[in-house]
């Protein structure tokens, strides 16, 4: 559809007469005679060039101030100052009151109200003392970036702050952030698990394929493919993860390690995942009892919340947190082919460590030469870009509410983005 852009730069389409009375869109004369003013921006327009005729959305229109009420009338009867500018365009004279009324303002104004002037003005005034003033509309005004919350007087940066009151209140948030970071949380390392599932897609319906488990002292207690039980193919997932159907053939069904699995959560104090939210949603199910899986959740951990945490309070800058984010972020170096199932289990694992130095009760021991595993779940190979697929590693993480976001040249909360790959 054809557009047409305001010189406030927002862009309306462009219509048919037919087609706005089919919506029900007023013209500006129709508003006048119906002693209404619009609020805000035009819905559309038709016609060209300098004639154009504009189109309100009648939801968005509001009483028009009573002053105005008879000016199309007065316009008729009243001989009208009109004066030319240099671009050609002929405004007339309004008193302050009566321009006020239609929206318009000095730039002085505006500028109090916190507008920049963009366009020429659609209106003017003669001072007692002879000198011109302009009014302008504010409709075609741009709001300037809206203020800092905390001291009301500088232009926002990040999380609605100014520079200066953002990096005050992150000062605050690391050393608050290091401080319990830096806690002894007294856990034993056989029980805290790292674990991490492959998934035949994101849905409720969805199954587990794979299954890797490791433990706080680095031991691979589980590395296994799981064969789906209703499930034929995963076309789409398959490529991310690169498990296919007939991998899965020989595998065993989820049934037969639950036994298994239960065995090692009860004997966990923690379950930590990297973005565990996914992961926790469906190895709940190896519990029927909503009890059994609150008390699995209860001991679920977010590696990649943590992650975001001290991202925000240590690398303010940088806004993508997935697992290779967090690897390179923290310096930790990948064991065995990266994205693997248990490669992303041990880097959670490592990760983990990072974040908590104090989290054991003991030192981390030798960890074994995970390069020599074999994992039961690779990665895809990509043979055009000679990388393996970066499998979503990405947590659900909320940003700031957007409203407001119109104005606001903050990026807020470092949040996982989807699409980035890596090698
Ligand atoms: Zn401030």
């Amino acid at each position: 559809m054809e557009t047409v852009k305001l010189p406030s730069g927002v862009s309306i389409p462009k219509i048919t007469p037919e087609e706005a009375e089919r919506r029900c869109y007023l013209s500006k004369d129709m508003l006048d005679m119906m002693h209404l003013s619009p609020v805000g921006q035009p819905a559309a327009c038709s016609g060209e060039g300098d004639d154009l005729t504009f189109y309100y959305d009648p939801a968005r229109v509001t009483e028009a101030a009573p002053e105005l009420w008879y000016k199309p009338m007065m316009d008729e009867h009243e001989p009208v100052d009109v004066i030319e500018l240099p671009s050609g365009a002929e405004v007339e004279k309004l008193s302050t009151m009566r321009a006020a009324a239609m929206g318009f303002y000095t730039r002085e104004r505006l500028d109090q109200m916190n507008y920049d002037v963009v366009e020429e003005p659609v209106a003017y005034n003669l001072r007692s003392d002879g000198t011109m003033i302009y009014f302008y509309d504010k409709r075609t005004a741009v709001r300037r970036p809206l203020k800092c919350t905390v001291c009301g007087k500088d232009v926002r940066y990040k999380r609605k702050m100014c520079r200066a009151c953002f990096e005050r209140d992150l000062a605050i948030r690391r050393a608050e952030g290091d401080a319990y970071r830096e806690q002894s949380f007294g856990m034993e390392r056989e029980r805290v698990l790292f674990f991490d599932l492959e998934l035949t897609g994101v849905y409720d319906h969805d199954e587990i394929i794979s299954v890797s488990i490791t433990n706080g002292a680095g031991e691979v207690l589980m590395d296994t493919l799981v064969k789906p039980l209703r499930k034929k193919k995963w076309n789409r997932t398959e490529k991310i993860h690169g498990i296919s159907p007939a991998m899965v053939q020989d595998a065993p069904l989820l049934d037969e390690i639950i036994p298994t699995l239960k065995e090692m959560f009860a004997n966990a104090d923690n379950l930590i995942a990297f973005g565990v939210s996914t992961d926790y949603s469906h190895i709940k199910y190896i519990y029927d009892s909503i009890s059994e899986q609150e008390a699995l959740r209860k001991k679920a951990r977010c590696c990649a919340l943590e992650f975001v945490r001290i991202q925000s309070e240590h690398y303010p800058d940088e806004n993508h947190a997935s697992l290779v984010d967090a690897m390179r972020t923290l310096g930790i170096g990948w064991d065995g082919i990266p994205h693997s199932s248990i490669a992303d289990t041990i880097a959670c694992m490592k990760v983990w460590e990072a974040l908590f130095p104090h989290y054991y009760t003991t030192p981390m021991p030798e960890l074994p030469d995970y390069s020599a595993m074999t994992p039961a779940a690779a990665p895809a190979f990509n043979e055009a870009t000679g990388e393996y697929v970066d499998r979503d590693r990405t947590p659900a993480v909320h940003t700031e509410t957007t409203e407001e976001a119109e104005s606001e040249i903050e990026t807020d909360l470092p949040h996982a983005n989807k699409e980035e790959s890596h090698v």
